[in-house]
């Protein structure tokens, strides 16, 4: 199934320029060349190849916001915009875009804001070269949204740390080769008191626990770690110590974006596939974009899809521009997240019991859609932060 239409996308919306769109375009080749062939097989392997990192890093792709004196491609945030939003609007399968979105968009950028130039030479410029793969560890066992009750404990002893605790739900969990990880440092609960140390896989009592089962995102491995005394030098804190909170809520920020691009990209790619679809396929003599029905679901979705990239974009030129943009990136995240989902519904209803087959590719974006009001912060969550935004 050929995917035909084309949904107004390629008009020059600020603050994407003509050399956004070039960039748009390798991408999008890149994807339908080297990815949508082979990703059947991957989510089938529950694993994408580990050399597509390299591959990845050969194209420019991991380092598109960094420096290039760290390897990176000189860019700034709207280029990481771009590569966020087109992977989805591609079809690329959610789990591959999660594997090296988790190491481009939210293990990495604490490592370039916060990290020493010791930390740029030891861990972002090998991650940027695709030699080593980053995790990002907030959540727990114990919990993911109370982000301030976490347990995993960093005991002070003489040159660094001894680290106790578990991390869950972590994206390439099971096989990067360190772990930019909130650690709690002081006794006292809340928000003070929490660290960011960066842990290596190859640490004596850091330990993949367990590889996870998921509704969706199968490419990528989803890991559980547990870490038994695991001694960590003084030289690994990023940031500063005690004030970890500041580094999770401006990752937030970046993470919950580059989400909102994701979703606008994935509903993007359901409205081009359903209008597609209604025109090749018949019912009752008629196409199916003959039925009013039909129709108007499609409308809704095209609006739905103007809306969010509206926000989105919104949300982006005011992070672009260095200024304050929680309740536009929040308000972003939590209307995308469902339009997306509901976008994949709609998509595979039109598509009817082919939406539900396996290769017209649907139901994979209906799955993958479904982590978008729960990762990264939920909705309900997004709505605490609006609603206390607003004085209440
Ligand atoms: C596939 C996948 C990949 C992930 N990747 C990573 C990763 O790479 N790194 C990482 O650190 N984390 C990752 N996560 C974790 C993700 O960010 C958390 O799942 C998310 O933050 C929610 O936390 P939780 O699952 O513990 O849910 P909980 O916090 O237990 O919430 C359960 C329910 O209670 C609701 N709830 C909780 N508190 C409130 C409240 N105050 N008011 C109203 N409702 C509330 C929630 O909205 C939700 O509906 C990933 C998760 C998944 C599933």
């Amino acid at each position: 199934m050929s995917v035909v239409k084309d949904t107004g996308r390629r008009a020059l919306i600020p603050p994407f320029g003509a050399e956004h769109e070039e960039l748009r375009a390798t991408i999008r080749r890149w994807v339908e060349d080297e990815i949508l062939p082979e990703q059947e097989e991957w989510e089938r392997r529950r694993e994408f190849p580990r050399e597509l990192f390299n591959r990845a890093a050969e194209l420019g792709f991991l380092g598109l916001r960094y420096p290039e004196s760290l390897g990176g491609q000189g860019g700034d945030e709207v280029h990481d915009a771009v590569w966020a939003e087109e992977v989805a609007a591609t079809g690329m399968c959610g789990g591959v875009g999660a594997g090296l979105g988790a190491h481009t968009g939210i293990a990495t950028p604490p490592i370039f804001k916060f990290g020493t130039d010791d930390h740029h030479e030891r861990f972002l410029r090998p991650a940027i070269a695709g030699e080593k793969v980053a995790a990002l560890g907030i959540t727990e066992p114990g919990g993911g949204s109370d982000v301030a009750s976490i347990r995993t404990r960093a005991e002070r002893v003489g040159g660094g740390w001894v680290v106790n605790g578990s991390k869950t739900f972590i994206t390439n969990g099971v096989r990067a080769d360190f772990l930019v990880c909130a650690v709690r440092t002081t006794s006292d609960g809340g928000h003070h008191g929490i660290s960011f140390l960066v842990l290596e896989s190859d640490m004596p009592g850091y330990e993949v626990s367990r590889k996870l089962e998921k509704l969706g995102w199968h490419s990528s491995d989803t890991g559980e770690i547990s870490f038994t005394d695991v001694e960590v030098p003084e030289e690994n804190l990023l940031g500063e110590e005690h004030e970890g909170f500041k580094l999770i809520m401006a990752n937030f920020q970046w993470e919950r974006l580059l989400m909102a691009l994701g979703a606008v990209g994935t509903m993007d790619w359901c409205l081009r596939r359903t209008v597609s679809y209604a025109l090749e396929r018949e019912a009752f003599g008629r196409k199916l974009g003959r039925f009013q029905a039909v129709r108007h679901k499609v409308a809704e979705m095209s609006v739905d899809l103007e809306a969010g990239r509206a926000m989105t974009y919104s949300a982006l030129r005011l992070l672009a521009s260095g200024r304050d943009a929680l309740r536009e990136v929040t308000a972003a995240k939590l209307f995308t997240q469902r339009a997306a989902v509901r976008a994949a519904d709609e998509a595979l209803q039109v598509h009817g019991g082919y939406g539900y087959m396996r290769e017209y590719e649907v139901e994979r974006v209906l799955r993958d859609a479904r982590l978008g009001p729960i990762g990264g912060g939920t909705d309900e969550i997004m709505k605490e932060i609006l609603g206390r935004g607003l004085g209440l």
